[in-house]
């Protein structure tokens, strides 16, 4: 099977207010990789010309816009944070750039949102490749990642900006 490797690299903020760990309530931040290893759909031999499946920029040129316009250094917050009925009330447009999540923005959220984002773009561009994995690098130590087989029966909720093949966070 041929499969195509992307990373890519972007800086962001969060906090944990699930109870997970007091070190992780108050806001800061990781310098993440978001990987991703994508097939092709179609079985059939290389034409003996171009020799791609598709071309790297339509592989990926979608996904990595929206790692570097709307993931990197954006802030993720629970829909449950007051702090983002603070930042709506007062920096609405600073507000628009919060990544809002179901619950606790973990990286095993976020492994699963991004993964299914990332699918919706890919079937929105015709479905000639599907994501098999997508990881989080969170630390040098530190990572998560779900696999197709999984991915979807682990998202919390099917409504939201992650079922969506366009650029919105929230
Ligand atoms: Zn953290």
């Amino acid at each position: 099977m041929l499969e195509l490797r992307f990373t890519r690299r972007f800086s962001m903020g969060h906090r944990l207010i699930g109870g997970a760990s007091e070190s992780c309530a108050l806001p800061h931040g990781h310098n993440e990789f978001v990987r991703v290893r994508l097939v092709a759909n179609d079985r059939r031999p290389l034409d003996g010309h171009g020799n791609m499946v598709v071309s790297f920029e339509r592989a990926k040129g979608r996904w990595h816009r929206f790692v570097d316009e709307r993931l990197d250094h954006a802030l993720q917050l629970s829909d449950a944070d007051p702090l983002l009925g603070w930042f709506r009330a007062h920096e609405p447009e600073r507000a628009a750039r919060i990544v809002v999540t179901p619950g606790d923005p973990t990286t095993e959220l976020m492994c699963c949102l991004l993964w299914s984002k990332l699918s919706a773009i890919l079937h929105d561009d015709g479905d000639l490749l599907r994501c098999a994995e997508l990881s989080i690098e969170e630390t040098p130590t530190n990572a998560v990642s779900v696999t197709a087989e999984g991915a979807d029966a682990l998202l919390p909720c099917r409504d939201g900006w992650w079922m969506r093949a366009d650029m919105s966070i929230s």
